[in-house]
């Protein structure tokens, strides 16, 4: 298609765009919605401008907190494609689907990718079906209720739900913050892509395919610079516990005083706990996320003589002129961030 109109551009002696638009109205892209940022950058390499793209929690939005809003159900009713993480990032999305009738088609970009459960981190609420590995958080009886549905996770996720979604699951949804989960994601919306609009699909194997390539070298860069440092070296602080699928896949411990959740206050325990571990492990550095505040982070930097890092990009890119404006520059700053602190400090 883009041949053609290459050609009666040229004929014509007419810029592409001053008629393209009007004169292929038959092409009009596919409607695309992403849920945040980082899937829709993915979606904008693999779709380009075969697809017009809408982005429900934009860059530097907390996608655990967010509140959908008429325009959200307004975007997804008018959508083709939906393309949402899973793994129980969206957990208010079923509302908004419910509220918009949506009868396109969903991408899970999760999909293919194996779940990496929670470890022993300090959340209040995420691990009910999973009481014998948490007994410090035996005081929090009013989510003790849900403990009959030991094991059961669809009841477990709607109980979340119901709590305006400031807590996951039991699974980290994290996934994408390994690149090989990167890959997968990016085959799963190129599949979509392509079923959604058979007319382009070669386009979308072939953006697929290059961008995977580029995914897998720079996850292989990744694992050869830190492999470089030495393991004692690779500990740090983040707020939230955002970080698994990055610290399983690329050598690094991630201590995460906030757990999952990006909106509970840390306890005066939980802080003091913190804060003995980083002085115990020799953690060589306190990171922010972009989309934390960053007075937790200081406090602990403070009282442990560890330096406070770059804030890193977890759940959200950066806008376009920030540092972290796509998927590929996110871990590439957060690369450089991590093992800058790591080898300086
Ligand atoms: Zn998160």
């Amino acid at each position: 298609m883009f041949m053609r109109r290459t050609a009666l551009a040229l004929l014509a002696g007419l810029p592409l765009a001053a008629h393209a638009p009007m004169a292929f109205a038959d092409e009009a892209p596919l409607e695309v919605v992403a849920s945040f940022s980082i899937l829709a950058d993915m979606v904008r390499e693999i779709g380009g401008d075969h697809v017009a793209l809408t982005t429900l929690v934009g860059p530097d939005g907390d996608a655990h907190v967010y509140e959908p809003t008429p325009a959200d159900a307004r975007k997804i009713a008018a959508a083709d494609l939906l393309v949402i993480n899973g793994l129980g990032f969206e957990n208010w999305l079923p509302r908004l689907l419910d509220a918009s009738g949506f009868q396109g088609e969903t991408v899970v970009a999760s999909a293919g990718v194996p779940p990496r459960s929670f470890g022993a981190a300090p959340d209040e609420d995420g691990h009910d079906g999973h009481d014998d590995h948490h007994d410090d958080h035996a005081g929090h009886e009013d989510h003790d209720d849900h403990a009959g549905h030991d094991g059961e996770h669809a009841d477990h996720d709607e109980h979340h739900a119901g709590h305006e979604g400031h807590d996951h699951g039991p699974e980290d949804p994290h996934a994408w913050q390994d690149l090989a989960n990167g890959v997968a994601y990016a085959r799963a919306i190129g599949a979509g892509l392509a079923e959604a609009d058979p007319g382009n699909a070669d386009a979308y194997r072939e953006a697929t395919e290059a961008y995977v390539a580029r995914l897998q070298a720079l996850d292989s860069e990744i694992k050869a610079r830190f492999s470089a440092i030495p393991a004692e070296r690779r500990r740090v602080v983040t707020t939230h516990d955002a970080f698994g699928y990055f610290g399983d896949a690329y050598g690094i411990t991630f201590i995460a005083p906030l757990g999952t959740s990006t909106e509970a206050e840390a306890s005066a325990a939980d802080v003091a706990r913190i804060i003995d571990q980083v002085r115990e492990q020799r953690v060589t550095a306190v990171f922010v996320e972009n989309i934390s505040n960053t007075r937790l982070s200081d406090q602990i930097a403070r009282e442990t003589g560890a330096v406070v890092g770059g804030a890193l990009y977890s759940d959200a890119l950066s806008g376009p002129d920030g540092n972290a404006p796509t998927y590929e520059r996110m871990f590439a700053w957060n690369v450089d961030q991590l093992s800058r602190a790591m080898t300086e400090n």
